[in-house]
């Protein structure tokens, strides 16, 4: 297996690129490509709409199909949190190592990559493709243009290994996420005559009220026992409205969220709660003015993630990592468009989920060491 000193090495190099999904990924995979190009690795650029941005595709070894080692280069942002040390300085205590994306997931990156002198010292009779892709902590955005790529003049990969956090346990399903945005239209009035206006604050108080009665009945009809908790959520994230507080507000709009199980309608509490806003909320408001309105559109949709039952890439990371079980989870992952795109996939990373998005983000080195030999079995068992 590779060593554990190239694996930190590397990873404080990519945690000192600052990748909160905002910013532009560049300065990180021109590394990357740097470092794979060292090691004679070629590697193909797929660049955002808006050329800020870009996945990176490289494929190690000769023959078809493949496995795909997949990550996302971008991180949640710091802003409001409190960190011990500079999130985007690698510091090590107590066994730990601490910077934003430890865990999240440039751990996985970074052994990976101090595997490649590996994966090109051995005969392999299968490819090694490395997948980074940017945006994926806002709707798993950057993946896709790549995804459309695969098996024209991307390789399609037989199987996905997407090194998310899990505690290198084989995760083989995730829920599916739903972000709404909600519009509601009233009309204003000076506050001293509420009557005379339709006051979008309160509607939009009503069909909160109402999301979390839809949640309820949801949580006690729904119970698979593999995801935490067992039935899809619904849970409202921001709000904006007014101008004034002596004014009657005209608009109010929120943002909110719906992570179903893959088993699940999808389009349950959409559905709902536009059935409570016609019969329960528009009459009453149009009654004052005509063009009250309620509009919900969705804004990012994340496809669920179920593999296979006789899965290629799951079997692989079983065999991988000896587990004798597989698990659920209810956070997202880019591991269902790779299902979508042809490519069976099993999440499968270095470092605690608990970790991850929080102040003093780390991973351990005893994950690491995990994860770095379990790309180094990975690499035997492709040995030609
Ligand atoms: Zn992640």
């Amino acid at each position: 297996m590779a060593s554990l000193s190239d694996a930190k090495d590397l990873l404080t190099k990519l945690v000192g690129f600052d990748t909160t999904s905002a910013k532009s990924n560049l300065d990180l995979i021109t590394f990357v490509q740097d470092y794979l190009d060292e090691h004679g690795v070629a590697s193909i650029l797929v660049p955002s709409a808006d050329d800020q941005k870009a996945s990176l595709y490289a494929t190690i070894g000769d023959g078809k199909g493949g496995i795909g080692l997949s990550g996302h280069s971008d991180c949640v942002p710091v802003t409001g949190q409190t960190w011990t040390s500079d999130p985007f300085t690698l510091t090590e205590r107590g066994g730990k190592l601490y910077g934003r994306g430890t865990c999240d997931m440039k751990g996985f990156i970074a052994c990976v990559l101090a595997s490649v002198p590996l994966f090109k010292a051995r005969k392999l009779k299968e490819q090694i493709h490395i997948i980074i892709s940017y945006d994926e902590e806002v709707g798993c955005a950057g993946v896709r243009p790549l995804l459309a790529r695969l098996g024209q003049d991307l390789p399609r990969p037989r199987a996905v290994i997407i090194g998310e956090p899990t505690s290198m346990q084989v995760i083989d399903g995730h829920k599916r996420i739903d972000v709404y945005r909600t519009t509601v239209t009233g009309k204003e009035a000076h506050s001293s005559l509420p009557a005379i206006g339709v006051n979008a604050i309160s509607a939009a108080a009503e069909l909160i009220g109402e999301l979390d009665c839809i949640a309820e009945t949801i949580a006690t009809t729904e119970n698979e026992p593999r995801f935490e908790p067992p039935y899809s959520t619904v849970s409202v994230g921001m709000i904006e409205g007014g101008t004034a507080p002596n004014i009657v507000p005209k608009t109010c709009t929120f943002r909110w969220q719906v992570r179903s199980l893959p088993s699940a309608s999808a389009d349950e509490a959409p559905r709902a709660l536009s059935a409570f806003a016609e019969t329960a909320l528009l009459p009453k408001m149009r009654k004052i003015a005509k063009d009250a309105a309620i509009e919900t559109v969705s804004q990012t949709s994340v496809p669920p993630f179920a593999a296979a039952p006789q899965s290629d890439a799951v079997a692989l990371a079983i065999a991988l990592t000896g587990a004798n079980r597989t698990s659920g989870v209810s956070y997202a992952t880019e591991a269902g468009l790779f299902e979508k795109a042809g490519c069976p996939a099993v999440v499968c990373g270095p470092g605690d989920i608990a970790q991850a998005h929080a102040a003093d983000e780390f991973v351990s080195i005893a994950q690491l060491e995990a994860c770095l030999k379990f790309l180094g079995d990975l690499t035997e068992r492709l040995r030609a």
